[in-house]
Parts: C-alpha cells; structure tokens; sequence
C-alpha cells in the first residue's frame, strides 16, 4: 500500500491537527488516543513515513528502528506503566482493522487487560 502523506496521524505531525502530546524527539512522537480503550491509551508514531508495522520493519533505516524502539521504552517508563505492566498492540491491514495508515503502536495500561484478542 502506497503511503498516504494525509492520512490523519501524518497531519498531526505537520502541526495541521492538535494533539495530547506525551513524548517528542527525532524518531518519535507519543499522544493521547482520542477513543481510549484503557485508562491509559497512548500512540506511539514514527516521524517517517510508515504504513504499518511490516513496511516500517522493512523499510526503516537502523537509527529510526533503534530511535523508534527506544521511545516506545522511554514513553512506557515515563508513563510509569512498565510495573504492573501494559500491552503494546500494533494492528498492521484489514483483518487487524488498522485504521489510520501510519504506522502507530497503542499502549494500553491502567488496569487489568483482559485477553489478547476477543472471542
Ligand atoms: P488503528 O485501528 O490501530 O489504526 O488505531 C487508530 C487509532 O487512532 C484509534 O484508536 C483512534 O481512536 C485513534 N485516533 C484517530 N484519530 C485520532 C486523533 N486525531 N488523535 C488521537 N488518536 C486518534
């Protein structure tokens, strides 16, 4: 799938859409979902352009899969959610239900989590 450069999560790294932001730097931008489905439900976003997890781990040079990684970490510990712990979900095309077509990981935390996946 051919990345589209205005797909929301894009504008809300070009300063076009406001966000609840948690963690900036040069690989990464964290916020606030806007439907959370836990107490605590963060983003994490690359700032390049990435469909998905599989084009970003294909694609992604060392230092933005390294930089990436590293502030997923970084957000999590700043979160304070690393005990008791969290879930960190990727939903990667349409049997996942990805909706918004740059890559994004949701932290999920604040309470007990239930399941992986819904039967
Ligand atoms: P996914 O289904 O994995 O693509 O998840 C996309 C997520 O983006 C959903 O949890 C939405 O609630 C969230 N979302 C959509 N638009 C915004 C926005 N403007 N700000 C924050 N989160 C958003």
């Amino acid at each position: 799938m051919a990345y589209d450069p205005n797909n929301i999560f894009a504008r809300i790294l070009r300063g076009e859409i406001p966000n609840r932001t948690v963690y900036d730097d040069d690989f990464a931008l964290a916020f606030h979902d806007i439907n959370p489905q836990a107490p605590i439900h963060v983003l994490v976003i690359p700032k390049g352009a990435y469909t998905d997890l599989a084009d970003f781990g294909a694609r992604a040079t060392p230092d933005e899969l390294a930089g990436f990684f590293r502030a997923v970490a970084a957000v999590a510990a700043q979160l304070g959610i690393v005990e008791p712990g969290f879930r960190a979900l990727c939903n990667t095309g349409s049997d996942a239900h990805q909706e918004v077509p740059h890559f994004h990981v949701h932290l999920f935390a604040g309470a007990p989590l239930g399941p992986m996946l819904a039967r």
